[in-house]
């Protein structure tokens, strides 16, 4: 069966970046192979998982030999498409999105937030770091010139849809939901949502049942 006859699941592509984090710090510590119990134990992911995560991607590892960390790091690096800049915005810059582009993802140094918007006229114009926060007016000019490929949607829930239109509009792919709004998008289009009460209450589940 050839590799793009498989389909990849959800759970195992949204580990990739975890696998990619980790086996980046190995690499940076000059470490040469791992085995997937150090894996394990690195990621706290069970090593069964871990195997069966990575046999999705053919032969990454040989037995009783472990994974060549260098090669690894290359994979991931190439799967992650980690060797292209993914330049993300943000909608709306109030106190989570103030954060968000503060914090910049230091999962990777290849994907960063290169513009924010916002409608509110006392937030235009302010600087978080380098980024200056720009009128939504001028959001689809501004992705174009800019090639902005994802946008992380912190906004009031009552503006979500709205924007999310806009933004597929404007043609783009993916959508970053921290709204507390269910949104609805063409299938060309993909949404991640977060709920951080929905992410705590489920937090606090586990805690007193597990
Ligand atoms: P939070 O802590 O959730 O970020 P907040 O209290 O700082 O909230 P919100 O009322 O949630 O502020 O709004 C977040 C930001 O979104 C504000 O800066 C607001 O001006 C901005 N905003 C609201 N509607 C729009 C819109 N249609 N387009 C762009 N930005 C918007």
């Amino acid at each position: 069966m050839s590799k793009e006859e498989i389909k990849i699941p959800k759970a195992t592509l949204k580990r990739l970046p975890l696998y990619y984090r980790f086996v980046d710090t190995l690499y940076n510590s000059n470490v040469d192979r791992v085995s997937s119990k150090e894996l394990s134990e690195g990621l706290q992911i069970d090593s069964a998982t871990i195997r069966r995560d990575f046999s999705y991607f053919g032969e990454l590892g040989k037995k009783g030999y472990g994974y060549n960390v260098s090669y690894l790091l290359n994979f991931f690096k190439t799967t992650l498409q980690q060797d292209m800049i993914t330049k993300v915005a943000i909608i709306g810059v109030g106190n989570l999105g103030t954060a968000l582009v503060n914090y910049n993802f230091t999962v990777s140094d290849r994907m960063k937030i290169a513009a924010a918007f916002d409608t509110n006229p006392e937030v235009i114009g302010r600087h978080i770091g380098r980024i200056e926060v720009q009128d939504i007016e001028h959001f689809e000019e501004v992705i174009k010139k800019q090639d902005i490929q994802i946008v992380i949607l912190t906004v009031p829930g009552a503006a979500a849809q709205s924007l999310a239109n806009r933004v597929t509009k404007a043609g783009i792919k993916g959508i970053l939901n921290f709204t507390p709004e269910r949104l609805t998008v063409p299938s060309s289009v993909h949404v991640h949502h977060i709920d951080l009460g929905i992410e705590l209450q489920s937090l606090i589940f586990f805690m007193k049942n597990h």
